[in-house]
């Protein structure tokens, strides 16, 4: 049976590992916070004692944390006790270059690694219907295509080492944008006291729908479930997606680029994470 060491249990890590063990896997986990291994109780995730038992004898190593210092010191500390053969697959959303550094320093262990963002939100997690943006070889991304298979409905190879993290920071860079601007043609519709659940009805059908609205409304009631439904808790956090769009734009100043709408958005979530809304959903930007 393959074994798996997945290391972040929150938000997302949670329903993966969770998809993973019920479709036969046998799946270790670790995270540091009490409260994510209290939730991991109530499934059949293995939760290791130490971080050396979640990595040692495992064909894989999956890790989702919130940022590339996680992650590198994750990785850097796993190496010592990974088998030759253990595949590392970070699916966590990190900086491009932290992410290209890691594949080398796997490259000069002769240890294989991938880069595996993911696209679809808890939701997607919960339903195992993510999208894998994947950035590495052909040969190891055939060795890891069956875990992607079962966490998601989908998995890209977008190139090489890195290329998954550089998508993926154009998706969600996109996806602020769109969230954003919803925003603006919800203030206008209630101006015009608008019926929302046809505004809803008529847009999601129409030129303006796009994944923020069809599938994550963010008005209390209309529409799909959605964070707005649940007071906006979480979801995707606010303070993440500032995290994905300030490496969006470190991405673009590497390459001489200045993104406006980027840095718009990156000012609405800075104003919200000072009115102590950083652990809201990105969605809340709507209110703003
Ligand atoms: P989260 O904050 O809910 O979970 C991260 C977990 O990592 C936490 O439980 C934390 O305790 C744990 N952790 C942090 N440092 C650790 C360490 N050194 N060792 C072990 N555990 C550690 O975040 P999330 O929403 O699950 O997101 C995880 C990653 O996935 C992020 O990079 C995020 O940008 C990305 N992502 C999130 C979503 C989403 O909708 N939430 C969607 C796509 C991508």
């Amino acid at each position: 049976m393959n074994k798996i060491g997945f290391i972040g249990l929150g938000n997302m890590g949670f329903f993966m590992s969770k998809n993973l063990v019920e479709n036969g896997f046998s799946v270790d986990g670790f995270d540091l916070s009490e409260n994510a291994l209290q939730k991991m109780k109530h499934t059949d995730v293995n939760i290791s004692k130490t971080f050396e038992e979640v990595c040692k004898n495992k064909n894989f190593i999956i890790t989702m944390l919130p940022n590339g210092n996680a992650v590198k010191s994750v990785w850097n500390d796993a190496i010592k006790f990974i088998n030759n053969d253990t595949i590392m697959l970070d699916c966590s959303t990190i900086d491009i270059n932290v992410a290209q550094d890691l594949h080398e320093f796997c490259k000069n262990k002769n240890i294989e690694s991938i880069d595996a963002p993911v696209s679809g939100g808890t939701i997607g997690a919960e339903n195992g219907t993510l999208t894998f943006i994947v950035g590495g070889s052909k040969k190891i991304y055939a060795k890891v295509k069956p875990l992607f298979d079962i966490m998601g409905q989908k998995s890209i190879l977008c190139g090489e080492g890195g290329s998954g993290q550089a998508t993926k920071l154009c998706n969600n860079l996109l996806l602020a944008i769109t969230m954003s601007g919803l925003g603006e043609s919800l203030k206008l519709a209630n101006s015009f006291n608008l019926n929302l659940e046809k505004f809803f009805e008529v847009i999601s059908t129409s030129t303006g729908s796009c994944w923020a609205l069809n599938n994550y409304f963010p008005v209390k009631n209309i529409g799909p479930n959605s964070p707005a439904d649940n007071e906006f808790k979480p979801g995707f956090s606010s303070k993440l997606m500032l995290k994905d769009l300030k490496l969006a734009k470190k991405g673009a100043e590497e390459n001489n680029l200045k993104l406006n709408l980027n840095n718009y958005v990156i000012d609405k979530y800075e104003k919200i994470i000072e009115n102590n809304k950083g652990e809201f959903d990105f969605s809340v930007i709507v209110k703003d």
